[in-house]
């Protein structure tokens, strides 16, 4: 087991230079972030990040790409993918590692995935028009371009269409999981991700283990019991939104169950949570160290020997 620093050394308030550090969940404009890979992988270089993982929603369309810029730049790119999984009453996200990029059939896979978003997205669009906000999918389209449609680009539509002030009231009047005009995707659930992922000889991670919205820490040790039954391999503990009672918490659970813990600031650019950079957390006061890439190749050695 790799062991981490306390959770003050990588939580500070400034966390001046990134130099050796690593982030491992980010997105590009392959999905619903606003830079190129190759971009993102240009910053990291210039940041000093030792390696990167791109992390975009149910696409690994931009991977090879950033595995390009990277070798340029002398940055680590690890094949990443960030899969919604659906769970009662909302979905978690699950992070992917180290597929093999000329895996075809996992690509075709997430498509399928993708095609169901659609059905779901049309729904959507439906019943924001029955509620007084006419939007068409058209429009929804065009606000995507070429990236995976998800909810962020329908509350773009409904922002431009002045329908609400900003993104954030679309999601909280009308399209978050618990609001009036919000539909389930017809997608993976836990115990099908994980078989997926593991299938592929991936290394499945647990995207922001809060937001699995278990409760406490306790709740979320005894679900992620579960999910490790099922082919779980690591949890990202080090993420902005873990205080450090969280950071430490899943960090000692990780130990517990024998997951690797792996971080990463979920950089999306634009106007999505303006707060995090890359590699950093709120004001700064973020960073991954890159001793987590030791855990995280050990994981792959036990998901590429496992049957
Ligand atoms: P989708 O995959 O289409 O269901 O959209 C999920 C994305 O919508 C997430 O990755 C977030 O970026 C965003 N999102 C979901 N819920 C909220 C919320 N309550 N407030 C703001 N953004 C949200
Ligand atoms: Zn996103
Ligand atoms: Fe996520
Ligand atoms: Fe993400």
């Amino acid at each position: 087991m790799t062991t981490f620093p306390p959770p003050s050394d990588f939580n500070g308030p400034h966390a001046a230079s990134l130099a050796g550090c690593v982030d491992l969940h980010m997105h590009s404009c392959l999905s619903d972030g606003a830079n190129t890979p190759e971009y993102l992988v240009e910053w990291a270089a210039d940041l000093g990040l030792k390696a990167i993982s791109l992390t975009d929603h149910d696409t690994t369309r931009g991977i090879k790409q950033a595995i390009r810029r990277g070798h340029e730049l002398g940055v680590e790119v690890i094949p990443g993918v960030e899969i919604s999984v659906k769970l009662s009453g909302g979905t978690f996200h699950l992070l992917a590692y180290f597929y093999n990029p000329d895996d075809t059939a996992f690509e075709a896979t997430l498509r399928e995935l993708a095609a169901k978003r659609e059905t779901r997205n049309r729904k959507i669009v439906q019943a924001l028009t029955e509620h007084g906000m006419p939007i068409t999918y058209e429009e929804v389209l065009q606000e995507a371009g070429e990236a995976v449609v998800g909810r962020p680009h329908i509350a773009a539509v409904l922002e431009r269409k002045g329908y609400v002030a900003s993104r954030q009231e679309a999601f909280d009047k009308w399209i978050a999981d618990d609001a009036p005009c919000y539909f389930e995707k017809d997608t993976f659930g836990p115990e099908q991700a994980l078989r997926f992922v593991r299938e592929h000889k991936a290394v499945p991670v647990i995207a922001h283990p809060i937001w699995l919205n278990r409760g406490g820490l306790d709740k979320t040790e005894e679900y992620l019991k579960q999910l490790k039954a099922w082919g779980l391999l690591g949890l990202e503990a080090i993420y902005p939104d873990h205080d450090e009672v969280w950071t430490a918490g899943l960090i000692e659970i990780a130990q517990r169950l024998g997951l690797v813990v792996t971080g990463g600031s979920d950089y999306h650019g634009g106007r999505t949570k303006p707060q995090v950079t890359l590699g950093h957390g709120e004001g700064g006061g973020f960073k991954v160290p890159a001793t987590v890439l030791d855990g995280l190749q050990a994981a792959r050695k036990a998901a590429r020997e496992a049957a």
